[in-house]
């Protein structure tokens, strides 16, 4: 496994790959990896002839007063991990290199990225797109792997790949959990016990939520958002942002529940980290 910091040596072996008729499968991470990270690897490795993994903490998704300094870290864990699932190249650029000294070009995606997470942290998706962007120009990956658990990401970044012609497919991993249902984050680790408790509040309200869907066939969505509503106001540090139920393919918000294609989306912040989480319905 090589590890390649600079922007010039990622365009040179990109070039000798296309050149060289290879398919690149794509992973971009903020790092601290975890199981979830891993099995978006597993994910593309059939379809490709070279893994990249990206890590990179991208400053501009994170809105003023966030967690950017104290985003967890550990790039020697990464890479054993990264070098135990034979990934083939890691590119972990430096801050300075992707956003150059007056640098004034964005991309920004302005439907699909707009309510929910787009309405709490309002640039948020705008640092998504516009690192992703930055790092498909670079990388020039046939595939790439997404995790479901940001389910407003993939779809956010399934737009901006149509509407820019990036020649990519997308592939979506589902969400992996810890034992108890918790969907895993790198954010998981600030949790202290008791915040963690109420954390797991998210995946049983999903659960309850998914109930009454499937085994009490209510396709009512007032009646689904209460359900969430009570399970998650049952926790003593619970703030909810959003517990809604919305169209898996563009995140609008559902009159009806329609099954195969509406999803419960979750956002809360317990104490002061905000997680977020959703299931499938149907
Ligand atoms: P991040 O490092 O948080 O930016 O995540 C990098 C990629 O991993 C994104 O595509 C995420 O959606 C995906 N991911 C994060 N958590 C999970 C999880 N629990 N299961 C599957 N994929 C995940």
């Amino acid at each position: 496994m090589e590890v390649i910091t600079s922007i010039e040596e990622i365009q040179q072996l990109a070039h000798r790959l296309e050149k060289e008729g290879k398919k690149i499968g794509f992973v971009p991470t903020m790092g601290y990896l975890h199981n979830g990270h891993l099995s978006l690897i597993d994910l593309i490795r059939e379809r490709s002839d070279i893994l990249i993994l990206s890590i990179f903490v991208n400053p501009t998704q994170f809105g003023v007063g966030e967690d950017l300094e104290k985003y967890p870290r550990d790039m020697e864990r990464d890479l054993e991990l990264c070098r135990e699932k034979k990934v083939d190249y890691i590119f972990a650029p430096q801050t300075d290199d992707i956003y150059l000294q007056g640098a004034s070009t964005y991309v920004s995606e302005e439907g699909v990225s707009q309510g929910l997470c787009g309405e709490a942290r309002p640039t948020h998706f705008k640092g998504v797109t516009t690192i992703c962007a930055k790092l498909f120009n670079l990388v020039r990956p046939a595939h790439i792997a997404v995790g479901q658990k940001d389910a407003q990401q993939v779809v956010v970044l399934k737009r901006m790949i149509r509407d820019l012609h990036f020649p990519i497919e997308v592939v979506i991993g589902p969400t992996l959990r810890e034992p108890d249902g918790l969907a895993m984050s790198s954010r998981n680790s600030y949790l202290n016990d008791r915040q963690r408790q109420d954390a797991l509040l998210i995946h049983k309200a999903l659960q309850a939520g998914k109930l009454l869907v499937d085994e009490k066939g209510v396709r009512n969505v007032d009646r689904v958002k209460a359900e969430l509503m009570t399970v998650l106001r049952s926790g003593s540090f619970v703030r909810i942002n959003y517990a809604e139920v919305v169209d898996r393919e563009n995140m609008k918000a559902e009159k009806e529940i329609e099954l195969g294609r509406s999803m419960l989306v979750i956002a809360v912040w317990v104490d002061n980290i905000r997680l977020i989480d959703n299931i499938l319905l149907g």
